[in-house]
């Protein structure tokens, strides 16, 4: 037989006959490599175990323990999945699947109804029961042309055939079932040991919402136990924190894309953690020296054209409305053509100067749908906008005062967890941005310079640039690792000579003032969401939707009394329920824990006849007897002090 030459990655060559397989090659090498090998890389080119080697090439054996194993381990998983479902549903499709690192996924479309997340226990079982049997997977390499004819009536899998560009395409086949595409699978299906299903979603074939929507299954394995357990762990500490599930799970707010994707409704007691931090932040800036102003969320599409947003922004934008008789009116998505109006509504003098305006301002953005997250990324949202016109010579001090009440609220929420971003423009794509490289190269340095005089960490991103100047942006992670602008402060040149503002100088003459865009607690939208997931649902006493629980003992012989304990509380500006359910008194204080109200307090003879309260703190499993008017006092103070508990 033909002989081939195969380099191994010491350097080392040596000659098999042709057609030799990669299991072949690594059994001739050693009985242990032969067990542990799962795949080999062929020139570089992840291919199965057995597929044979017809010419010279330069060989890897990868074992069950490396890093590329990985991708072979979850293919697997997801060869078995289809399996396992097409054996339970003969008439099921399959759309798209994949291999990630993050686990794996297989869309499939049921007719009538799809799988459910409550039928993937049966179906891991199913796996299991398959991976026992261990009948072999045949593996093959088939032409174009006949996976062609083996799909004809799978529109999905006939499609995904069709977007094959070689004309050979390896199949594996257990039974009547035939997939195809992977580079590889484990040799047997009993090497498949650690996988687990992990969900369901809608996913619309190939990602385009005018296509149907299939159901994708998703799930991760791995080639030990002991990964496949952290992994699974870790996914536990993210669903715990992650905002969307404990905005469910505490009511705060839903979105539904059926009402409209990206759109928040916002549930009373996420309502009411939105309030606070409204009424928090409006009192800040207002002793700060910020004006606060209500303007239009609809604008003229005109001032869009001035501010340049329309040549630089119109794809972020949603399309204007057409009133007729030449008048469009656009959803703004951003308030600076607003906060630009304001000023030029009077004459200013220098004497003014900084005009600090702000306001919660309401904008919308069409942000694609992929990128849509609970309330980390909406289409419309309320940005703690404010803008500062300052005189070229006041620029460093205002944004260093920014900087300070960034800090200071910083310190309210307890935020210790963030880093200081320079965001320059990209010097190899200058056309995207305001035209004055002077512009650009001085306020870029301004910013630096500040930075560095107040002793300030950061690092620098060209390209994240605002198109009409440099900025700040702080930036934190989200429970699901993603890095989100939480603050920004933004120099702007430009909008001031676009709409020709002007301020009376000392002189008599009219000079042009510079713009510093700055929002410091963000969206209230992102800033919700950054905090839910921060304290992990448990907000501290002055920010949580409820901050008592009372909990009669008995409603028939101790409401009254507790009525007139909240009516008190509530008068002192507290938030205090009453639990006066027909449910055990234990069953009461559990769920009051769940709801990660700060304060549950129980009321019965004993707490009558001494005027006291019996306390439970959040996350703590005793309670405490303390006299009435302490208690409230201690509340309202914690509430006042922004106290951390
Ligand atoms: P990003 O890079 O996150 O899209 P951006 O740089 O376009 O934001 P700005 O125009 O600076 O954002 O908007 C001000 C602030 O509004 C941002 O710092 C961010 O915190 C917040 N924000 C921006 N887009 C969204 C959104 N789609 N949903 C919620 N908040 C947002
Ligand atoms: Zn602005």
């Amino acid at each position: 037989m033909a002989q081939i030459k195969l380099e191994f990655p010491d350097g080392s060559l040596r000659e098999f006959d042709k057609q030799v397989t990669p299991l072949a090659v690594a059994g001739s090498l050693s009985n242990s490599l032969k067990k542990a090998a799962v795949a080999a890389k062929i020139n570089g080119v992840l291919v199965d175990i057995l597929r044979p080697i017809n010419q010279d090439a330069k060989i890897e054996i990868i074992k069950n323990q490396d890093a590329a194993a990985l991708e072979v381990v979850r293919n697997t998983a997801i060869f078995l999945l289809g399996v396992a479902v097409k054996q339970k549903y003969p008439a099921i499709h399959f759309g798209e699947k994949q291999a990630n690192d993050d686990g794996f996924y297989l869309d499939t479309d049921k007719p009538e109804s799809q799988i459910s997340v409550d039928e993937l226990p049966e179906l891991q079982k199913d796996i299991a029961a398959l991976i026992k049997a261990n009948q072999p997977i045949e593996r093959k390499m088939v032409a174009k042309a006949d996976l062609q004819q083996e799909f004809q009536n799978d529109p999905y899998k006939l499609a995904l055939v069709n977007a094959y560009d070689s004309v050979q395409i390896p199949v594996y086949q257990m039974g009547d079932y035939v997939d195809f595409g992977e580079p590889a699978l484990l040799p047997k299906a009993s090497d498949l040991k650690h996988y687990q299903l992990l969900s369901v979603a809608g996913a619309y074939w190939q990602g385009k919402s005018s296509n149907p929507m299939l159901q994708r299954i998703y799930g991760t394995a791995f080639a030990n136990e002991a990964d496949l357990q952290a992994d699974l762990k870790r996914r536990e500490e993210i669903k715990e924190r992650d905002h969307r599930t404990l905005g469910r799970d505490l009511d705060l707010f839903f979105v539904d894309p059926k009402v409209g994707a990206g759109l928040a409704y916002w549930m009373p007691k996420g309502a009411t953690i939105r309030r606070t931090l409204e009424r928090y932040i409006i009192d800040k800036e207002v002793a700060a020296g910020y004006q606060h102003v209500y303007t239009p969320v609809l604008m003229n599409v005109n001032a869009y054209k001035t501010s340049g947003h329309w040549d630089h922004y119109r794809d972020d934008m949603f399309p204007p409305m057409d009133m007729g008789e030449g008048e469009l009116l656009e959803l703004r998505p951003m308030n600076c053509p607003s906060h630009i109006q304001i000023y030029k509504h009077h004459i200013r003098s220098y004497r003014e100067l900084p005009i600090r305006i702000a306001e919660l301002g309401m904008m919308h953005r069409y942000e694609k749908s992929g990128a849509l997250s609970g309330l980390q990324r909406v289409r419309e949202m309320t940005l703690n906008d404010g803008h500062t016109f300052v005189a070229l010579d006041q620029i460093q001090d205002e944004f260093k005062k920014v900087l300070q009440l960034m800090l200071d609220v910083y310190h309210d929420f307890n935020i210790t967890n963030y880093s200081f971003r320079l965001s320059y423009r990209d010097p190899a794509n200058t056309e995207k941005y305001f035209d004055d490289d002077q512009m650009w190269d001085q306020s870029q340095g301004m910013l630096k310079a500040a930075m560095d005089e107040l002793g300030l960490d950061y690092y620098e991103a060209e390209g994240e640039a605002a198109f009409y100047g440099p900025k700040l942006d702080v930036q934190t992670k989200t429970a699901l690792g993603n890095e989100e602008t939480l603050s920004t402060i933004q120099l702007d040149f430009m909008q001031p000579e676009r709409f020709q503002l002007t301020y009376v100088g000392e002189d008599g003459k009219e000079h042009r003032p510079v713009m510093i865009h700055r929002g410091i607690v963000s969206t209230m939208e992102r800033f919700i969401a950054y905090l839910i997931e921060m304290y992990k649902g448990a907000f501290p006493t002055w920010l949580a939707p409820i901050q008592v629980n009372l909990i009669p003992v008995k409603n028939e012989v101790h409401y009254e009394y507790t009525k007139k304990l909240q009516d008190d509380m509530r008068k002192q500006g507290l938030r205090v329920e009453i639990d006066d359910r027909d449910d055990k008194m234990s069953y009461k204080i559990r769920e009051s824990q769940t709801q990660k109200i700060p304060y549950t307090v129980v009321i019965g003879d004993q707490e009558i006849n001494n005027a006291s309260v019996s306390v439970r703190r959040y996350g703590e499993s005793d309670s405490t007897e303390e006299d009435i008017s302490m208690f409230i006092d201690s509340v309202v103070a914690d509430v006042k002090n922004y106290s951390r508990s």
